[in-house]
């Protein structure tokens, strides 16, 4: 990813400002298309899957022709689409970590976080598919389905030749295609500094959620770290426990990877309406644990301290790569390079999700995506592609969503959506009552575009644009009165365009 320059952004409102960076935090890096390796390349060259299926005691389940690793998001949506093609049944297995079926991990800092009496997200509530509006895959849909499950058993080997993998318990796996999901692990502090007291936590999955909750039922003082997307919707959780909450980052404003400094503030003082306070571009020095062993206070660079007995680590993540670092990693993404269908450089091993370093064919760079839309399609993709020798290749359009402050009586929920590439000027538009919107103009044309608290017409509206980037004039977009105006004038632009 070319290097944000934040110091190009100027922090008015309605204004234009220059900035020139790519995508944000769930799409942590990339790299131009044609910097692309030579596996990557080789690969894009369509290979046929080598197994037969064998008679063979070795292996439980001799049918078994398909295995995914990871039982999270993307493994979710897979398991529809094998099903939608009737190839599951007896024929795919599924090996988790967590000794529970894929479920949508946003809900973790969402819904899951809600006070305890204002109805939290629980298990088996939140099971993939139901984010898409799809069916809730429960543990008894994947029996129903005859999809072996393999729980609480990650793989912690693969041997490429035999086509085997190899699972913490000794388990010893046949496969005839690989599909690797295993996702992203949250970035840790170093033990030296106090990364893992008690009451230190960061959040990847249902029992790190449990534990948090655990600690929120007795915290008086929470310190979040970190200003991204986990730190803004955990905050929000906190303060809605009553609990006093401040958000330390080395930035000067929220989301800095994709908000103006403009859009930005004006969270930042929703947040602190709500009673959260910040300690924007504060570095972390370490965890002082108290007399208990637990964590106590965090101590900035700066000398000074600030009293904690919850410390939550939002600082991002890391992809999941495990044992199959032998595929074939990306050198500048991180994670597993694939082509436009998803194949690594062996055959027959795919790699979706998080995990998954994929070319960005509207952006032209190789990258990751951090974020549960690409999960979904991703897999949806992949797996097509795999069982009906689809060769269309993956032409994704960033999405980025957040929700936070969606408890009962709360005074105001926050719901944005982001289209697109946050790249070039920014024109902002309405006064946050709650709506507001942020174009990014490039060169003349709409490049990417985010609306707070939108009309389900408006979301629709902001892919297409995205998607299409007419030009738009900048002045008149500049000049409108409200969001909704402004969304006409952009929806304008694009129609004019489709009539050339
Ligand atoms: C707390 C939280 C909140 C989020 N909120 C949002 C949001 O608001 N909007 C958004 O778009 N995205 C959000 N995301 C990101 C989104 O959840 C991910 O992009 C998505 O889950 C990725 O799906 P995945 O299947 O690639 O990985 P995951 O869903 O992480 O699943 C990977 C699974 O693989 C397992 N695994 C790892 N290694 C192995 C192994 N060796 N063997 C077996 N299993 C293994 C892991 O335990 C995990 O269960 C959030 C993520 C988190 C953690």
């Amino acid at each position: 990813m070319s290097p944000v320059r934040r110091s190009l952004m100027a922090a008015v409102s309605s204004s234009l400002v220059s900035l020139k960076h790519g995508l944000s935090h769930w799409c942590p890096h990339s790299s131009r298309l044609h910097n692309s390796t030579p596996a990557l390349l080789a690969s894009r060259t369509f290979h046929h899957r080598t197994f037969c299926i064998r008679a063979s005691s070795d292996f439980a389940n001799d049918n078994r022709e398909y295995v995914i690793v990871g039982g999270g998001n993307a493994a979710g949506y897979a398991a529809r689409t094998f099903v939608e093609h009737g190839l599951a049944d007896g024929k795919l297995c599924i090996v988790c970590k967590e000794p529970y079926a894929p479920y949508e991990r946003p809900a973790l800092t969402k819904g899951y976080l809600f006070p305890l009496d204002k109805k939290p997200a629980r298990l088996p509530g939140f099971h993939t598919c139901v984010g898409s509006g799809g069916e809730r895959q429960t543990p008894e849909w994947y029996k129903e389905k005859g999809i072996e499950m393999i729980y609480e058993d990650p793989v912690t080997d693969v041997n490429t030749e035999k086509q085997t993998l190899q699972t913490q318990s000794g388990k010893l796996l046949k496969y005839g295609s690989l599909i690797i999901a295993t996702g992203c692990t949250a970035s840790r502090f170093p033990e030296k500094i106090g990364g893992n007291l008690p009451g230190v936590h960061y959040i990847r999955d249902v029992a790190d959620a449990d534990s948090l909750i655990e600690s929120f039922k007795k915290a008086k003082k929470v310190v979040v770290v970190g200003g991204g997307y986990i730190g803004m919707e955990v905050a929000a959780a906190a303060v809605g426990w009553n609990l006093d909450t401040t958000v330390v980052f080395p930035e000067d404003h929220l989301l800095s990877r994709l908000f103006t400094p403009s859009l930005a503030q004006k969270y930042e003082e929703l947040y602190q309406q709500n009673g959260v306070k910040f300690m924007k571009g504060a570095k972390i020095k370490n965890l002082d644990a108290g007399g208990d062993g637990r964590v106590a206070a965090v101590k900035l660079e700066d000398g000074s301290t600030i009293d904690a007995d919850t410390v939550v680590i939002g600082i991002g993540a890391k992809p999941a790569v495990g044992p199959f670092e032998k595929v074939g990693l990306n050198t500048t993404v991180g994670g597993i390079q694939v082509d436009g269908l998803f194949r690594t450089k062996v055959p027959g091993i795919f790699a979706i999700g998080d995990v998954a370093a994929f070319p960005l064919k509207i952006y032209d760079r190789i990258t990751r995506v951090e974020h549960v839309d690409h999960a979904r399609k991703s897999a949806q993709h992949c797996v097509s592609a795999l069982v009906t020798a689809r060769t269309h290749i993956y032409d994704y359009l960033p999405y980025f969503y957040s929700r936070v402050f969606e408890y009962e009586g709360s005074q105001r929920k926050v719901w944005w959506q982001f289209f697109g590439d946050n790249v070039g000027e920014t024109v902002e538009i309405g006064n946050f009552d709650p709506k507001i919107a942020t174009f990014w103009i490039d060169s003349g044309r709409l490049k990417g575009v985010l609306v707070e608290s939108g009309t389900a017409e408006e979301f629709q509206l902001l892919p297409k644009l995205a998607r299409a980037q007419p030009l738009v004039d900048k002045a008149k977009l500049q000049s409108a009165s409200s969001v909704e105006a402004a969304l006409e004038i952009a929806h304008k632009s694009l129609q004019a365009e489709a009539k050339v």
